[in-house]
């Protein structure tokens, strides 16, 4: 067994779910590590201004504000490793989980997964050549980029409904581009959509594939009609992606319950997952409200779960703890 130290507790991501539990698992003492990911910040600092943040009457660019919360979580003594988690062995009967960054592990009580959601791709031509030169995935925070210029969103969702709607503020036309004749979005919310003089549905078409202009920024899409299969060119200068997020929950599949979906189930209000010690928080387990806000909120919860849970549980005695690496050696070596 290698003389890995245990920790209190590791948190992995580095969203605002991420360092708010490192602030408050900081300030309680408990020496938190985060592992934070070459990009640090998750997905805010892909973000310009966030305006809806309280306490930032100016608003406040979205990578100045993660450096804020990662300096916060700083001055109270939490470690950061700046890499992403490889592997995590959790250990069902709440002895000591277990997380590699690499080829290194990292023991620890307890474990925050915070891991975060990516905006879902559509994978089409021109996605990710246009990324930031008129493709987005968010079209509230990019949209006033727009004014007075044509533009598509993409997808049938509430988050489609919401984003074409602020959108209609700035934007010449909205598209709204989704495969279906029927929407997944609320009726209110579609009637909402509906009633704007300058949205415009346009099913059922997927998107065959995004085009540039003179400059070098999106220009036109070319839709596909998903019956007959006949093509379209329409004018469009920002095209913003709604079709949905993915959790980053990956590395614990199969060790922690998860929703058809793919985020981490959690027990009524609070924060504990299914295996003793491990508490989850932000959008890898909220689908719903994905807000810096909501996401804080719930780090704050993680952490005081994770606190409560440290002082009322015991500590297993580490040679009672044997993982199934260990397991396997031993039997390789005696058979
Ligand atoms: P969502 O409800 O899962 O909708 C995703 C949409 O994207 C669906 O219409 C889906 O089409 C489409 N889509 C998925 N993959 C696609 C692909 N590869 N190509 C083309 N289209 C694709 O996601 P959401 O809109 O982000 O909403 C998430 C949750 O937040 C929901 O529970 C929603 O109610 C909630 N929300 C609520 C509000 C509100 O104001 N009340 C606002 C935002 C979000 P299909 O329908 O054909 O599958």
């Amino acid at each position: 067994m290698s003389e890995a130290t245990t920790e209190n507790l590791i948190i992995i991501g580095s969203g605002p779910a991420g360092y708010t539990a490192a602030l408050y698992a900081s300030r309680a003492d408990l020496q938190p590590v985060v592992i934070e990911g070459f990009l640090w910040g998750g997905l805010l600092q892909q973000t310009t201004e966030v305006e809806n943040y309280p306490g930032f009457p100016e608003g406040v660019m979205g990578p100045e504000m993660m450096q804020k919360f990662r300096d916060q979580a700083e001055r109270f003594g939490t470690r950061f490793i700046t890499d992403e988690a490889s592997r995590v062995e959790l250990d069902r009967d709440g002895g000591v989980h277990r997380v590699w960054v690499g080829g290194e592990e990292h023991r620890a009580r307890a474990v925050v997964l915070a891991m975060g959601a990516e905006p879902r791709k559509l994978g089409v031509p021109g996605e990710e050549e246009l990324a930031a030169r008129g493709v987005s995935y968010c079209a509230t925070c990019d949209a006033a980029f727009y004014r007075d210029k044509p533009a598509l969103i993409i997808g049938g969702g509430d988050s489609a409904m919401e984003e074409a709607i602020f959108l209609s503020k700035f934007a010449s036309t909205v598209g709204i581009v989704h495969r279906r004749a029927e929407f997944r979005a609320s009726q209110i919310m579609i009637e909402r959509a509906r009633s704007i003089g300058n949205i415009e549905f346009l099913t059922p078409y997927a998107i065959d594939r995004f085009a540039d202009g003179d400059g070098g920024s999106l220009s036109r899409a070319i839709l596909r009609n998903v019956d007959t299969e006949e093509t379209r060119e329409v004018e469009a200068e920002g095209a913003f992606i709604a079709i949905g997020h993915e959790p980053n929950s990956r590395i614990v599949e199969g060790q922690v319950e998860l929703t058809d979906g793919g985020n981490v189930v959690t027990e009524g209000k609070s924060t504990r997952t299914g295996v003793p010690g491990v508490f989850a928080a932000g959008d890898l387990v909220d689908h719903t409200y994905r807000q810096a806000i909501t996401a804080a909120g719930s780090g704050c919860q993680a952490a005081l779960d994770a606190e409560w849970y440290l002082r009322d549980t015991p500590p297993s005695p580490e040679a009672q703890w044997v993982s199934h690496d260990e397991v396997e050696e031993a039997m390789a070596s005696s058979s």
